[in-house]
């Protein structure tokens, strides 16, 4: 069995005083909302904080009102009605029921990014004298590389990237907004640019967009995704008026293909237009073999699913395609 190590636990009530201890007790500290991927980390020994500071008691976090509090758990943002597809498209696939009770969007947001080589337990990390991310010095997934490649893995974050979704960040020096995208960086280490003392409480989306969110895993019941393709798009009768792409688990980051939304917009969504955006958008996945399945399979079924995506949102009937991937038949 694999037990946690010691730690202090602090349960504030507000915000502010979250902010305040983080603050107080600098990096030893970590935030700790449903615990669903920090436990387990911590069971591992890839993460160990001396203090955690809950977020449970803390309130304001489960706002639904025109802002989502980072503190809702992933099955009650399922709950809200008229939340944008892809959202919930990605959202309804994190994990299970019981994690999705206990995980929230902010922890989502926030997961640690994952690698074959790391996601191991002490013992078995020590066996290969560890790795970049944790304990060692070299990348066993790019023995060359000088920066870690672990793979991000949260599913919302391509789906709230591509509504232009924006987070507030709170701390004891203030408050900032930033747009999804900004929170991620490619480095499998480093690998948000929010701040060790930072809060993420509030997310904010706008409307006007049709969205849709497809993940490549190899169960359909549960699992981490291999690849997730979101796409955005706002028409002006059936051509595209604006249009946004983004890819998870591709990199270290969740990121935007510029170059496929570019490509879209001014266009209808033809056959041709989605083979030519599909190839676009599976040209910018350039997966590692750091995580489940094949690689090269992994990376060539990268424009069937971006054209899953896009065919969703041209009205197609994709429900059984939808049934085929969950019952891990891609
Ligand atoms: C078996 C299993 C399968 C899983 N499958 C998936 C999957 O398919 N897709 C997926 O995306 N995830 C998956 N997860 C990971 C996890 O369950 C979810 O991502 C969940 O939403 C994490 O939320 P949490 O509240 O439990 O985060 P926690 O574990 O509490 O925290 C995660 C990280 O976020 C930080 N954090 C938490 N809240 C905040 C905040 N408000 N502000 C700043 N930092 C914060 C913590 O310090 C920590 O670093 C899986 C986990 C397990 C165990």
């Amino acid at each position: 069995m694999l037990r946690l190590p010691w730690f202090d636990y602090r349960a504030p009530r507000t915000v502010a005083e979250a902010a305040k201890i983080l603050a107080g007790e600098g990096p030893q500290a970590m935030l700790i909302a449903g615990g669903t991927d920090l436990l387990p980390n911590m069971k591992r020994r890839h993460q160990t904080p001396k203090v955690l500071v809950s977020l449970k008691a803390v309130d304001g976090l489960k706002k639904v009102n025109g802002t989502l509090g980072a503190g809702l758990t992933l099955a009650e943002l399922l709950k809200i009605e008229g939340i944008p597809t892809a959202l919930r498209q990605a959202a309804a696939q994190v994990a299970t029921p019981h994690l999705r009770n206990a995980g929230t969007l902010g922890g989502n947001l926030c997961l640690d990014t994952r690698c074959t080589y790391y996601n191991q337990n002490y013992e078995w990390r020590q066996a290969i004298d560890f790795c970049l991310k944790k304990d060692g010095d070299t990348c066993w997934v790019a023995t060359a590389s000088k920066r870690c490649v672990a793979v991000s893995s949260t599913d919302t974050a391509p789906a709230l990237i591509v509504l232009n979704a924006e987070i507030k960040l709170e701390s004891t020096g203030g408050d900032r907004w930033i747009p999804v995208e900004a929170l991620y960086k490619n480095d499998g280490i480093d690998y948000l640019s929010r701040k060790p003392d930072e809060i993420l409480t509030e997310v904010k989306i706008p409307g006007g967009w049709k969205s849709a969110y497809w993940k490549l895993r190899r169960r359909g019941s549960f699992d981490f995704p291999i690849l997730g393709v979101a796409v955005a798009l706002k028409f002006s009768g059936k051509a595209i008026e604006d249009a946004r792409v983004a890819l998870g688990a591709a990199a270290s980051r969740p990121f935007l293909v510029e170059k496929a939304g570019n490509y879209l917009k001014g266009k209808e969504l033809t056959d041709e237009v989605i083979a030519e955006a599909s190839a676009l958008i599976a040209n910018r996945a350039k997966p590692m073999d750091n995580t489940d399945m094949d690689l090269y399979w992994r990376k060539e079924v990268a424009d069937d699913f971006a054209a899953y995506a896009l065919k969703e949102l041209r009205g197609d009937d994709m429900r059984e395609t939808r049934l085929r991937i969950a019952r891990h038949a891609v």
